[in-house]
């Protein structure tokens, strides 16, 4: 029997709601086989951000190379690479395994305000992933971090953000309109580099959000890494998010998980 491979390349979250174990058990319930390289380890609950420890760069490249010297990968996602070191060498080995079907979450901070990608990382994030990415999958204050622009606060102005991302050298963009200020819909971006698409879904009203963006991304990996092209992708992760967030858990004192399940 064959199965559809995804590996995601990201931070672990101890508590289960977002990073590796966001992105396994996204994996799982879209039913491809998941794989994992960990960058950075944290301690974490739902209400916040306790301790960030980096991988060596030794072990992140021992766990590419076996998954990619056995394995491989029908779709690859990165997620939490927090330093340039780590982006620069991601980045290499994704070159130097052919990868194909990359999918950028560019993560920068967490729900609680915790820094997880390092200021002095932006310009390797900008020149050497992006540019091998299939799709980014940024909300709008990461677009704004990568563009440089000081608010989003538009559909028109997503666009020209989407568009302005695509320049950077992903194949395609999907921009996340979440943060923008509507009562009643979260609408999403997809940029082709020629044509704008739009997924929308209604608003839901909780606090309750901690690991949507992995999910998200993690679910437009598990679709690509299956053979679906893009927008079947980001429909079904659409329609997945929407999902878990409405079944969303008030596990802990905090910001609660999303349920990974459709
Ligand atoms: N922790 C890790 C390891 C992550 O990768 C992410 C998001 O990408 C987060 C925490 C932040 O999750 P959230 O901002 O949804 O709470």
């Amino acid at each position: 029997m064959t199965i559809g491979k995804a590996l995601t390349i990201a931070g672990s979250d101890c508590g289960g709601g977002a990073g590796i174990q966001a992105d396994l058990k996204t994996f799982q319930e879209r039913d491809v086989f998941g794989m994992s390289v960990i960058t950075v380890l944290t301690a974490q609950n739902t209400l916040g951000v306790h301790g960030v420890f980096p991988q060596t760069l030794e072990a992140i490249e021992g766990q590419m190379d076996a998954i990619f010297q056995d394995m491989g990968a029908n779709a690859v996602k990165t997620g939490m690479l927090f330093s340039e070191e780590i982006i620069n060498l991601v980045a290499d080995k994704l070159v130097q395994y052919e990868v194909k079907n990359v999918v950028v979450d560019p993560v920068m901070i967490a729900k609680g305000g915790a820094p997880l990608l390092q200021k002095q990382a932006m310009n390797a994030l900008k020149t050497k992933l992006l540019p091998l990415a299939t799709v980014i999958t940024p909300n709008i204050p990461e677009a704004c971090e990568i563009l440089g622009f000081s608010s989003i606060d538009t559909l028109e102005e997503m666009k020209d953000a989407a568009s302005a991302l695509q320049k950077l050298g992903p194949r395609f963009v999907v921009l996340k309109g979440g943060h923008l200020e509507d009562e009643n819909e979260a609408i999403d971006v997809l940029f082709d580099g020629e044509s704008f698409h739009y997924f929308a879904a209604k608003r839901i009203k909780t606090i309750h959000t901690h690991g949507t963006g992995c999910t998200f991304a993690a679910a437009i990996t598990a679709e690509l890494a299956k053979g679906q092209d893009i927008r079947a992708a980001v429909t079904t992760a659409k329609n997945f998010i929407q999902a878990a967030i409405e079944q969303s858990l008030c596990i802990g004192k905090g910001i609660g998980p999303t349920r990974h399940s459709a």
